[in-house]
């Protein structure tokens, strides 16, 4: 072992390393945080900061360190890449220790535990998870988000499918779940999203924690929240008092939205950028205060089920619209209304500082306002929520009695408390106070005593108190007078004994009174301690009408309407508009669509060209429909809607960008889980599905999924689709029905009407997108010449035939066809050989295949090179 391994100090490093493996060991030597061996290579790179090292030649030590009063940024670094940083105090005094000073991890920063810097953002949560597994693939889950004390709790039955989407719908970045938790289970979550997972074993109850978990009857969900609260004691190590009990939910109480349609749908990011900039969540925001914020994300994120519930919202939005003067109000109101739940997290860690509980007292003054003005709408809902809560006012009167309105930001340097709330605390102040006035009242006598009008008497730290007096007046000052004490260049300075006594007495008053203003500050903060949970309960109640008050007005700056609810499953959208394709159209206009869905009308086959906006019109509809379960008003003139119990939302690989690596197997394991999980209840949205794989593959898996939920499901379906071929489904499936998003043309160029209208499209517009996309004249008029034959040539007839299948397939996507009969499946058909061509009389095939495959050139998404590559090939065929 080298010589610098063997340092006392080194030991005790790797002997507290050794309890925090996966952790950065933060160590503290004197003024910084030292890092040593791998934690130190490692913390380096990711930090961009030093290597270096302890000890020369052999017994090198790699070494950084971060000094301890810029930590804050270095850590936040760490934990938003996901690592965890134990934090290594030196817990004695170093003067006072023999040999090496005593030292202890004081807390363990992961990123699902984090209170403050860069990873918290104020308007979102920062979720903890946990996660059990039981027998028989049950599972609980446990949520907890420690700045604002939020703990909610659910379990499964159906499988984990169920569990990944609910958690992932939490965002969480640290899973904790026990040490035998199946790694292939982990997997699938690293897959979805960027997690790190802890371990934590111990699920004994101990006493303090029965509080949090009495309301579970269930012994599971139990074991599950105390996993949690085990982890959160272990790595924080201090008073948590501000966790409130666990809230059992059903997941079955909201719209259930998987990963996939959250992201599909652009509910809180969009896409491709992951920003909330051009987001449903960024559209509907206007909340003011930071929890309305949060709230709002949840309620985005879980639509309500009961139409009552989303009624009373409705209204209540509806009453915000029709008075103006309150709503403005109100909204002033709010806006001095300070994060109420993250405060109380505060106050419970310890530390929260004097400004923070003014902001508080600021906080507490809106409610009665802010509540009067919530009764003066006159609505149930609202006077309910109001009437309800606790208004904190003997706190609010208790701030007010004792904290000054600026306070600094340090507790331990007075200047907080207000006169009159301690007597002692006026004794000593009075004392200072008198002492300043003796002093005062000094000064001026001996100004008059000497006739120096100069004279002043000054203070500085090292001399306390001091009569100066400028050296051009120093003849005119009697002998013996003072006693001299210090000379600077152009003055003396003097005391006199009664000055010091003096100035001791003040000095003495001002220490005693800082020691006791923290005191006191300790003790107000013990008293709002209390209040945690009534604070919790007011921050709802906020929030709530924070959300409300941003719905109304959205709602009526972009016209949007009350939905009406209906149980029967019918769809009624007048002019109905995508929210925040709406808002950030640039060119043109938005154009309304109407859309209709019922008993007979289940399913819309929408074709039309590409650009045309048939991904728009879909999404339109589930935008509608999740803005109205949310309660808020929807962008159309007349909207009736039922309540969805889903909504699911899969686009085909090809025109999902954004997932580069997504491939036609991903496509179809989403479809899968649509159609395992989807009732007659969901909304289903598939967007060009099939498209990943070849045109004969897609278009019979299209057909053969669109007959599955036809025969099966019975789900509100919106199914787009570029095979055009695949209208003829019109006729066989009763409930579907085709419609297009019109185009015009023009003097041979063509325009994108974005009207949706019923029927199918009458052609495909293929060869307009290939001159778009600049295919030589040529070429595109011979395609133009073939195109015609085809359309009049009998290929007609064999399309037909093409599309007659023996109609709802009964199973899946893979289904058996009855013998003899041509259906997609027939290598038959595929115009290949000579001898099909020559059935056709007309063709080649080698010009049947080029034109389809030009038809479905997918132009926009290809790279120049590719097209000239496509291009070439295409030639070559033709002539050969
Ligand atoms: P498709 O899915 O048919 O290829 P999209 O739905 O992606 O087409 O729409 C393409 C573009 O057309 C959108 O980005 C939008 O700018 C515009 N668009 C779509 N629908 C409308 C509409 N109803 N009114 C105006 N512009 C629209
Ligand atoms: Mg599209």
């Amino acid at each position: 072992m080298s010589k610098q391994m063997k340092t006392p100090m080194i030991q005790q490093y790797l002997k507290i390393k050794a309890e925090y493996k996966d952790a950065f060991l933060f160590f503290r030597l004197g003024d910084f945080y030292e890092l040593f061996f791998e934690d130190a290579v490692k913390a380096a790179k990711e930090l961009e900061i030093t290597l270096t090292a302890r000890g020369k030649g052999e017994d090198r030590i790699p070494m950084c360190g971060v000094p301890h009063h810029s930590c804050a940024g270095y850590i936040s670094k760490l934990i938003d890449k996901g690592y965890k940083v134990a934090i290594c105090e030196q817990t004695e005094d170093p003067a006072q220790a023999k040999g090496v000073v005593k030292r202890e991890v004081v807390q363990l920063i992961t990123p699902g535990t984090v209170m403050d810097g860069a990873a918290i953002q104020e308007k979102e949560n920062n979720y903890l998870l946990s996660l059990s597994a039981f027998e028989e693939d049950r599972y609980g889950l446990a949520a907890v988000d420690l700045t604002t004390g939020e703990l909610k709790v659910t379990s499964f039955y159906d499988g984990f499918t169920s569990v990944l989407h609910e958690a992932a719908s939490y965002n969480p970045k640290e899973i904790v779940v026990a040490s035998s938790f199946a790694e292939e289970k982990r997997e699938q979550f690293s897959s979805l999203m960027n997690v790190t997972f802890s371990e934590e074993d111990d699920t004994a109850l101990p006493g303090e924690m029965r509080e949090l978990v009495d309301s579970l009857q269930d012994e599971e969900l139990a074991v599950t929240v105390i996993r949690l609260l085990h982890y959160l004691y272990r790595t924080k190590k201090r008073s948590l008092d501000h966790i409130q009990s666990a809230v059992y939910y059903y997941a079955g109480d909201y719209m259930k939205l998987d990963v996939h349609s959250k992201r599909n749908l652009e509910l809180t990011e969009t896409i491709r950028e992951k920003k909330k900039h051009g987001s449903l969540l960024w559209l509907l925001d206007e909340t003011v205060t930071a929890m309305g914020g949060r709230l709002l994300k949840q309620w985005i994120e879980r639509p309500l089920l009961d139409a009552k519930k989303i009624e009373e919202r409705h209204t209540l939005v509806g009453d915000l619209i029709d008075r103006f003067f309150e709503r403005e109000e109100l909204k002033d109101q709010l806006r001095d209304v300070y994060d109420l739940e993250r405060l109380a997290g505060k106050v419970a860690f310890g530390t929260v500082n004097a400004r923070d509980l003014i902001q508080l007292k600021r906080s507490l003054a809106r409610v009665p306002a802010i509540f009067d003005t919530a009764l003066q709408l006159g609505s149930p809902y609202a006077s309910r929520l109001v009437n309800e809560v606790d208004r904190c006012g003997p706190l609010r009167e208790l701030l007010e009695a004792s904290l000054q309105d600026d306070p600094p930001v340090s507790v331990t340097e007075g200047d907080m408390i207000k006169d009159g709330y301690n007597e002692q605390l006026d004794i000593y102040r009075d004392a200072m106070k008198n002492g300043r006035t003796w002093i005062a009242a000094l000064e001026k006598n001996e100004r008059e005593q000497t006739g120096i009008r100069s004279l002043k008497i000054g203070f500085n730290k090292v001399f306390g108190y001091y009569i100066e007096v400028t050296r051009s007046n120093l003849a005119s000052l009697p002998d013996g007078r003072y006693e001299r004490k210090q000379t600077l260049a152009n003055a003396e300075r003097f005391i006199t004994p009664e000055l010091k006594e003096k100035e001791a007495l003040i000095l003495e008053a001002e220490e005693k009174s800082g020691k006791l203003e923290y005191e006191i500050f300790l003790d107000l903060r013990k008293q709002v301690a209390v209040y945690i949970s009534k604070l919790q309960e007011l921050a709802k109640v906020l929030s709530t009408l924070d959300c409300l008050q941003s719905f109304a007005e959205v709602s009526e700056a972009n016209h949007y309407v009350k939905p009406v609810m209906n149980t029967t499953g019918t769809v009624d959208i007048k002019d109905g508009r995508h929210p925040v394709v709406e808002k950030v159209i640039d060119q043109g206009e938005y154009v309304p669509n109407d859309i209709s869905l019922d008993e007979s009308r289940e399913m819309l086959l929408i074709t039309g060209p590409n650009m045309a906006g048939k991904s728009t019109y879909m999404r339109q509809l589930a935008l509608c429909a999740v803005m109205a379960q949310c309660g808020c008003y929807v962008p159309a003139d007349e909207a009736v809607l039922p309540v969805f119990d889903q909504i699911f939302t899969r686009i085909g690989a090809a025109d999902d960008l954004a997932q580069g690596q997504s491939t036609f197997m991903v496509e179809m394991m989403e479809t899968r889980h649509a159609v395992t999980r989807a009732t007659d209840r969901s909304l289903i949205l598939l967007d060009e599905i099939g498209r990943g794989t070849s045109t004969y593959d897609g278009m019979a898996l299209a057909q053969a999924i669109m007959e599955y939920i036809h025969e099966h499901i019975g789900a509100k379906t919106l199914f787009s689709t570029h095979y055009h071929e695949l209208t003829r489904l019109e006729a066989e499936l009763p409930k579907l029905k085709n419609v297009h998003v019109s185009a015009a043309e023009e003097d041979g160029d063509v325009v994108f009407l974005h009207k949706v209208i019923d029927g199918a499209a009458d052609r495909s517009y293929g060869i307009y997108v290939a001159r778009l996309a600049q295919l030589p004249d040529q070429l595109i008029t011979r395609a133009n010449v073939i195109l015609k034959e085809l359309e009049s040539g009998d290929l007609r007839g064999d399309q037909e035939q093409v599309l007659v299948t023996s109609g709802a397939s009964e199973e899946h996507a893979g289904a058996e066809h009855e013998p003899g009969q041509l259906t997609l499946f027939d290598p038959g058909i595929i115009p290949e050989s000579g001898k099909e061509a020559d059935r056709r009389g007309k063709l080649a095939g080698a010009e049947i295949e080029a034109v389809k495959a030009l038809k479905n050139l997918d132009t926009l998404h290809m790279t120049p090179f590719e097209a000239i590559q496509t291009l070439h090939e295409l030639q070559k065929k033709l002539r050969n």
